[in-house]
């Protein structure tokens, strides 16, 4: 007897073909049959519901959150069987010395008590699969953390026995079975970096024949000359590469059709050769990091220096004038678009926007960010933002765009405990679920068919995820079952912390995790690691 067969559904494989009815059978993980199965141990009625294969998250933040969620809650409630994680150059590992206090702060800031007992990436890894882990895995190492770990924290000169020690972090995570490096160039210490550093370590990726994936320098004003920078550095490195989250933020000054035509420098290289393709996010809104409006000279050393400089007024009002940088909106005084996730320091503002925080704080809005970071020390790097960044226009562009998959750029989390108290907002908890219900059913922006290739087989194929990501005789057993009519999120901006309806069932590795809704508490999902 086989162990799961998934009877009458609408199977939608990943391959963009249309729906057909058929059985699908599972044994030992993965699928056995499309079309008649026998009898099965667990028989599942799937008639009129939609039979897809999990959803592959390209670019997701779950490193975060995984230690204290290893269930996976929020995301896997909404069909999510495997996250792309370690990306815009922020990864748990490599540690050392000289990056340990951040990388402890990181897990704090996303509640997790427990120790923090690895050092190489490998090691990491297999902390995550030690306590196990319910959805799969797959990660970038982070330039971020690597040059934190070199001890590297401004704008220091970068010596050669910097990047021989950034270099080293680089093959070990490689060897490990990291997807190549991520990059997030608007962030310290990345920021600082000059492209001859990002050439040495994108070269070592391409010896292991890795990825290469950026959050690039700028996407407003210089957008042109970042993806340039991307597209010459993928080209150095010989290496397969993502844009992540390839969008142009609503007025904050980027050129004519900014968008249009930086799309058509990828699609030039494509043609050239090149293996380059992109993600999007499916909200108006995206999460950011709140030090990154900060300018440079202020963020050079460190943000234990950052919290002592802003109880200087004479600091705060130079400042006033000079974040002109990430979210330029905010430098426009475009408040009512921003929204802080969470502060330790200060909970009852999660949530709230600006405005609102500068009503209750009885002080303007600047002086209420600065009063935020100044609280949060040295930790005033963890504290995350909430903004209105995109038209509904700008959206659809990017969703239905070839070669864009579907991510979501947010981290798993729980509707209950510390975590959930300090991820106030709503990417964990429907972002999936907004390409479901919106821009398929609402918007009609693309067909279900095609957004779950987008969501699924096609960020599979871009990752190296073998025998995942299309529904075939021989492929691991991700499955997701949904009602495609009634899929939809309970989330709201005022109560964001709930889950989905309509997912019916979740399947990881040939094992149920969410049964009608209910999570099972199983934990079969694996860590993927690059194979070459
Ligand atoms: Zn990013």
């Amino acid at each position: 007897m086989i162990d799961l067969a998934i009877r009458n559904g609408w199977v939608i494989d990943g391959t963009m073909k249309e729906r057909f009815r058929a059985d699908l059978g599972v044994v030992g993980g993965k699928i056995i049959e499309i079309g008649r199965v026998s009898a099965a141990e667990r028989e599942i009625d799937a008639e009129g519901l939609i039979v897809s294969p999990g959803f592959v998250d390209p670019h997701s933040h779950s490193d975060f959150t995984l230690h204290s969620n290893r269930d996976s809650h929020s995301t896997i409630r909404q069909g999510v069987t495997t996250e792309v994680v370690g990306n815009c150059g922020f990864s748990n590992a490599p540690v050392t010395d000289q990056s340990v206090i951040s990388t402890v702060a990181r897990m704090r800031a996303y509640a997790y008590d427990g120790p923090v007992d690895w050092r190489t990436f490998g090691e990491y890894l297999e902390s995550l699969e030690t306590g196990g882990i319910s959805a799969n895995v797959a990660c970038f190492v982070g330039h971020n953390s690597v040059r934190a770990a070199a001890g590297l924290i401004g704008g220091e000169q970068v010596t050669d026995t910097h990047l021989k020690k950034m270099a080293g972090f680089v093959a070990e995570a490689m060897e490990s079975g990291a997807l190549g490096l991520s990059t997030g160039l608007e962030f310290t210490p990345g920021l600082f970096c000059q492209t001859n550093e990002l050439e040495y370590l994108v070269k070592e990726v391409g010896r292991h024949n890795g990825i290469y994936t950026s959050h690039v320098r700028n996407r407003d004003s210089a957008i042109f000359e970042s993806i340039q920078e991307f597209l010459d550095l993928a080209k150095a490195g010989n290496v397969a590469a993502q844009i992540s989250h390839f969008n142009v933020r609503h007025d904050t000054n980027a050129p004519e059709d900014a968008w249009n035509r930086a799309v058509e420098m990828m699609m030039k290289a494509r043609v050239q050769g090149m293996d380059v393709e992109a993600d999007t996010t499916p909200f108006r809104t995206g999460i950011g990091v709140m030090t990154a409006i900060l300018p440079e000279w202020l963020v050079n050393d460190g943000y234990e220096e950052v919290a002592r400089a802003l109880k200087n007024n004479l600091v705060r009002d130079r400042l006033r004038n000079e974040c002109d940088r990430y979210w330029r909106f905010i430098h426009k005084g475009q408040w009512d678009r921003v929204r802080l996730s969470s502060s330790p320091s200060f909970p009852e503002l999660g949530g709230l926007t600006f405005p609102e925080i500068a009503k209750i704080m009885k002080k303007d809005e600047w002086d209420c960010y600065f009063d935020i970071l100044m609280a949060a020390g040295s930790a005033m790097d963890e504290l995350i933002l909430v903004g209105e960044l995109f038209t509904e226009e700008h959206l659809a562009e990017m969703t239905s765009h070839p070669e864009f998959s579907l991510g979501v750029d947010g981290y798993t989390s729980v509707d209950h405990g510390p975590l959930s108290d300090v991820t106030v907002s709503q990417h964990p908890y429907c972002g999936h679920i907004e390409y479901l219900a919106h821009h398929v059913r609402e918007m009609k922006t693309l067909t279900l068919e095609n957004a779950i290739h987008k969501m699924t087989a096609k960020p599979a194929a871009r990752f190296g995820l073998t025998r995942r990501g299309v529904l075939q005789k021989g492929n691991f057993a991700d499955l997701v079952i949904f009602d495609a009519a009634n899929v939809r999120s309970r989330s709201t901006i005022d109560e964001p912390r709930v889950y989905p309806e309509g997912i019916r069932l979740v399947v990881v590795n040939g094992v149920v995790v969410v049964d009608d809704g209910i999570h099972t508490g199983k934990r079969p999902g694996q860590v993927l690691r690059r194979v070459s």
